[in-house]
């Protein structure tokens, strides 16, 4: 033990060796937090804390499994076993089984995934005939899960006539209806769905005093990992369960906090010193994790930032290659740019495929990528977007499984009661779901009494029906004996699904099916390790757990070497040798949704912080003139993120007029609709090196040729023909592209493109503020 304990630094070391009472670590990205927490529970089991009495809650649950192995290394795989460690829902998902008769749940209930509350929310809209497109379901399901991760319950809800009448103001009079039937529907099937898991326990800590002492006295060592995200209903789970013993360990940056769209609340680190009594405050300064340019570049962009705690943080590392800033005409070049970039360095410097990731603001930039990724062979993996468990063939056999466990989970049967088809239509389904509501009884419970009933049904379709609930049972008696695997594989083949998708023999269909193989191989992996791990029998429960609390980082099943392509939000925590961050444009970083106010600014740049703060060794910051977007060719302008970085820390790849920016000096809206390339001023990004220079030496004087206007009717070279006499039939001559002919002209002032025959690569469109052409 003695040895990690030296191997940390002397800041590193007293919160460590600090073992009781409430303590905060604030500090920045890198500077070793998690591995302060992930030292502190070994050094705590080797004073002889019992295992049993460590809770720690991390942002995922690889990385509760990394640390977890890390701890093995330390104190030994017997004694790390007992430890409590995952994500908040992963953890109190596990107590509210064991607890879940208080609450009058089912010990097996269902964790409904975001796209089954929206589903139930859905048919809850269409069953009240309310307009779909006042009543968004998306919108509806985030309004009601902010009130309950503000513990809003159904009751406090109609006791608030404030809320009622925001609701109301929200041209949504009927929303809280709405949340009474998605609440008592998701009873009445035993599901929870992700916020439910936060706020039931919750529920139970407060309802039931003995519950909470009995979880009190059990976890005397409570250490919580990223605590900056944490919303109020995780705050509370937290402050309720440490108040007895009050040995609480929280770390955390304020400069990372980026869910506040979810609901996490920076004051739940900016106030902990006020929640607890004689709270121990460390601060940790020497960033390990990156070279000196990346530290002191982040350190100039969260600068910006008025609402943060001041923080130092430097690093004893080298300088490092500058951040490397790329600009490329379309994302599909940026694509391209990124994968010969990585093939170019796997070459030259003998890298692995993991020592890369590329990270974006939001999911639909990853086509762009893989495009260029799969046309250089380089093996890749996307995390996050429509994760695997969701794609519709696995989560058919999932909902099948899902029966298997507790038969009351509506959505997973309405889901597949006639998948494949088996004669039950709508109408059928529609006459049981109103039967249910009426008798407060899930469908299945409806269908097994469909004698009693009088549903008028025809005597087929009865038989269908109780056909249906047999195959389920016989289903749940196998189960009783069998493992996950086993009966995974004869559910998919009893049910007909795959025989449905054999059907079609398209490479569509086929894929199809190899997922259901890669379903099956995955549940193979975990039944062998359950039984490796403690001879377990590996039962489908069990794994149904693990799929239904994956974070999306989690599906990561496999040890293949590959580059890791992620939004920045799922990067939190983690760390490459090279990081591209792509898409640095305005409007989509920062994302057009997050301008409006200063705090929502403030949550991109922070962003950008986690972003920049992922990569040990090369940063890239790479953006397109113009990309595809909801459909539409989009011209872009360059990150006003990029421009924050002191220039020091830069050097551009693609120097002169592509490092100008253009921006709106008044805001042209307010004199309705002008050329707006009057009113700009040409801004070139602070430390961008002056025309006709090295790109190895950018100048630091910023400050002069920041306010350099542009020559609107520059004629000199090949800047700014937008505004030059450029017209159809001119020859042209492009800097990368060579000698093409003009053969149109559209849009006006900056928007102005031209479409060109090129000799060599064919017709192009080009933006004209920044083509380079040369008229010859
Ligand atoms: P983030 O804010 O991004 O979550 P963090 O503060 O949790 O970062 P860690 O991930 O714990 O930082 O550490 C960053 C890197 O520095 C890791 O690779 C870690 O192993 C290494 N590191 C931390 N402390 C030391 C140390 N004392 N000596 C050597 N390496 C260290
Ligand atoms: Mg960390």
């Amino acid at each position: 033990m003695q040895k990690y304990i030296d191997q940390l630094n002397e800041a590193q070391r007293e919160p460590v060796l600090q073992k009781d009472g409430p303590m905060i670590i604030i500090a920045g990205a890198g500077s070793g937090k998690t591995r302060v927490l992930t030292i502190r529970i070994a050094y705590l089991m080797s004073l002889g804390v019992d295992s049993f009495s460590i809770l720690s809650l991390t942002f995922t649950n690889k990385a509760a499994r990394e640390m977890k192995k890390r701890i093995s290394d330390i104190v030994g795989a017997s004694e790390a076993k007992n430890l409590w460690m995952g994500t908040f829902h992963s953890v109190f998902a596990r107590i509210l089984r064991s607890e879940a008769d208080k609450l009058g749940y089912p010990s097996n209930f269902t964790i409904y995934d975001s796209q089954d509350s929206l589903r139930c929310i859905s048919g809850i809209i269409k069953e009240m005939q309310l307009d779909r497109d006042v009543y968004k379901p998306k919108q509806v399901l985030s309004r009601i899960s902010s009130y309950k991760n503000s513990l809003i319950t159904v009751k406090a809800y109609f006791n608030n006539p404030e809320l009622q009448e925001s609701d109301a103001m929200a041209k949504k009079p009927r929303l809280g209806e709405i949340y009474q039937n998605y609440v008592e529907k998701c009873f009445k099937s035993g599901a929870m769905d992700f916020d439910d898991l936060l706020l039931k326990t919750n529920e139970l800590l407060n309802r039931f005093p003995e519950v909470l002492a009995k979880y009190q006295n059990r976890f005397r060592y409570i250490l919580v990992d990223e605590y900056q995200d944490t919303n109020h209903s995780q705050y509370l789970i937290v402050r309720a369960l440490s108040d007895k013993f009050q040995n609480i360990c929280v770390v955390g940056d304020d400069a990372q906090s980026i869910y506040a769209f979810r609901g996490a609340n920076i004051n739940n680190i900016l106030n902990f010193q006020k929640d607890y009594e004689g709270v121990k405050t460390f601060r940790l300064e020497q960033n390990y994790r990156s070279t000196k340019n990346i530290v002191e570049a982040a350190n100039t962009i969260i600068d910006k930032n008025q609402t943060k705690l001041d923080k130092i943080v430097w690093t004893a590392n080298d300088f490092g290659p500058k951040i490397k800033v790329h600009r490329s005409m379309t994302d599909s070049e940026e694509g391209r740019f990124v994968a010969s970039t990585i093939w170019e360095q796997k070459m030259q410097n003998q890298l692995h495929n993991g020592a890369f990731a590329i990270l974006y603001r939001t999911n639909a930039q990853s086509r762009a990528m893989e495009d260029a990724l799969r046309k250089r062979d380089i093996p890749y993996r996307i995390y996050g977007g429509l994760s695997f468990y969701q794609r519709k063939e696995i989560k058919d056999v999932l909902c099948y499984l899902r029966l298997v466990i507790n038969p009351k989970d509506e959505e997973a049967l309405v889901r597949v009661i006639n998948y494949p088809a088996r004669g039950i239509g709508d109408t059928t389904v529609e006459k049981l779901t109103v039967a249910a509501n009426h008798y407060k009884r899930s469908i299945f419970e409806v269908m097994q009494n469909i004698d009693k009933i009088d549903l008028k049904l025809n005597s087929g379709t009865k038989q269908k029906l109780s056909d249906f609930v047999t195959m389920i049972q016989s289903f749940q008696v196998i189960n009783e004996n069998q493992d996950a695997f086993y009966i995974t594989d004869h559910v998919s083949k009893k049910t007909g699904l795959v025989q449905e998708l054999k059907k079609d023999a398209t490479p569509e269909g086929m894929a199809k099916i190899q997922n259901i193989e890669e379903l099956l191989n995955g549940i193979k992996d975990f039944t062998e390790g359950q039984r490796e791990i403690d001879g377990a029998r590996g039962a489908l429960s069990e794994f149904m757990e693990d799929v239904a609390l994956a974070t999306d980082l989690d599906k990561d099943t496999s040890d293949e070497d590959r580059v890791a392509l992620m939004t920045i939000h799922l990067a939190k925590g983690l760390e490459f040798p090279h990081v591209f961050v792509v898409g640095m444009e305005e409007d989509l970083f920062p994302s057009a949704m997050s301008m409006s106010t200063r705090s929502e600014l403030e949550e991109e740049r922070r962003l950008f912080y986690v972003a920049l703060t992922r990569a040990e060794h090369q940063a890239y910051l790479t953006y397109a003139q113009s990309r595809y977007r909801w459909g539409k060719l989009t011209d872009s302008e360059p990150s006003r993120f990029i421009e924050e970085i002191d220039g020091q820390y830069l050097e551009y790849l693609t120097p002169e007029e592509s490092n100008y920016r253009y921006k709106p000096m008044i805001d042209s809206d307010i004199f309705g609709d002008i050329d707006k390339s009057k009113l700009r001023l040409a801004k070139p990004i602070a430390g961008a090196p002056p025309k006709n220079s090295t790109n190895n030496e950018p100048k630091t004087d910023f400050n002069v040729r920041k306010l350099k206007p542009v020559s609107t009717n520059s004629t000199s070279g090949t800047a700014n023909l937008f505004d030059n006499k450029l017209v159809a039939g001119n020859i042209v001559m492009h800097e990368r592209f060579g000698k093409g002919e003009v053969l149109n002209l559209e849009g006006v002032g900056a928007d102005k493109k031209a479409e060109i025959k090129f000799e060599v690569g064919g017709i192009k469109k080009l933006l004209l503020r920044f083509a380079k052409l040369n008229v010859i």
